[in-house]
């Protein structure tokens, strides 16, 4: 099979590898050649870290990359594909641009995919001549190490693309689960609201960050606990969706007022090395306690 990826960023590139490593063909495609060069050589690396961890063999590996082929062109990369995954940035605008240059480049039986986290796919689909191509697979990050792709089903989408869209996630190896296109599909929805109780928690006094995340990760076998992990993704990327989650679904989702002031505060967690934690070289190194006293 052909597979297009738009987009080598984040998602893209890890959407590109285990694509290859199943062994199909992929064109890899981003507006920068300098983009495409980095994300090919975040696969590369990647791929010498399996290694290194016996998890792929040298064989695999120089396979996956021979059937890596970057370009800058949207017409190279999706002309003759069977499926297209766009992994362009989130944003509408940029999301029709793209989806209509790719149905101007490709054939009527090819699929046209989403990775798109939060957007509407159905509203994505609308710019399309043949939306009952369209569909979501929403991967996960880091991509080759992550399970699960959501298959997001459009209002437009057919049966036959909802059915061939699940041989494709079964043939990459992972896990489908299919969620019908609304906002916040099954995972965000579900991990936000986990994520906003923990918060509504810390700011009444509940108990700790420390505490509310130790009693998911030893009473409920989390990895991580939901402080933890809001800190890790970014307070900023939660609070955009709890603001969108609530704008859609209702008052359950309203961001509580420790997330605003911590984003209006620069702390954004993990990446600016303080949010409901302190971090520094990536660890923990204690709590930011300002929390409980709105
Ligand atoms: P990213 O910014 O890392 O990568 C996006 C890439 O798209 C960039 O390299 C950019 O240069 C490129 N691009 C291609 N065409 C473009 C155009 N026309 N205009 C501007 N840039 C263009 O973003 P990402 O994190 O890989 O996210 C991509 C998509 O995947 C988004 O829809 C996002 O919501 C979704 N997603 C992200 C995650 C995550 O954890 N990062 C998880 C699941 C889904």
């Amino acid at each position: 099979m052909q597979v297009a990826v738009l987009g080598a960023g984040t998602m893209g590139h890890g959407i590109a590898q285990v694509s290859a490593m199943a062994g199909h063909d992929v064109w890899i495609r981003d507006i920068d050649e300098s983009i495409v060069d980095d994300g090919l050589a975040a696969i590369e690396s990647n791929l010498n870290e399996g290694i290194e961890r016996d998890k792929v063999t040298e064989a695999a590996a120089t396979a996956t990359l021979d059937r890596l082929t970057g370009t800058t062109s949207l017409a190279d990369a999706v002309t003759g594909a069977d499926l297209v995954v766009e992994a362009v940035p989130e944003d509408m605008d940029i999301k029709h641009e793209t989806v209509t240059e790719v149905e101007e480049n490709v054939g009527r039986d090819t699929l046209i995919a989403s990775n798109t986290s939060s957007l509407s796919l159905t509203e994505i689909a609308s710019a399309l001549e043949h939306p009952e191509r369209a569909v979501g697979l929403h991967f996960f990050n880091p991509v080759h190490i992550m399970g699960l792709v959501e298959i997001v089903v459009a209002e437009q989408t057919s049966e036959e693309t909802v059915d061939r869209a699940h041989e494709f996630v079964e043939d990459i190896d992972k896990t489908p689960v299919q969620v019908t296109d609304s906002p916040g599909f099954a995972s965000s929805r579900l991990g936000v609201t986990l994520g906003v109780e923990a918060m509504r928690m810390v700011q009444e006094g509940v108990a700790s960050p420390e505490d509310i995340d130790a009693a998911m990760e030893l009473g409920y076998n989390h990895p991580m606990g939901p402080i933890e992990l809001g800190d890790v993704v970014g307070l900023d990327v939660r609070l955009d969706i709890l603001e969108y989650l609530r704008e859609e679904l209702g008052e359950r989702f309203r961001p509580p007022q420790v997330l605003k002031r911590k984003v209006r505060a620069g702390k954004l967690g993990k990446k600016t090395g303080e949010g409901f934690y302190v971090w520094e070289d990536g660890e923990i190194v204690g709590t930011s306690g300002d929390w409980s006293d709105d």
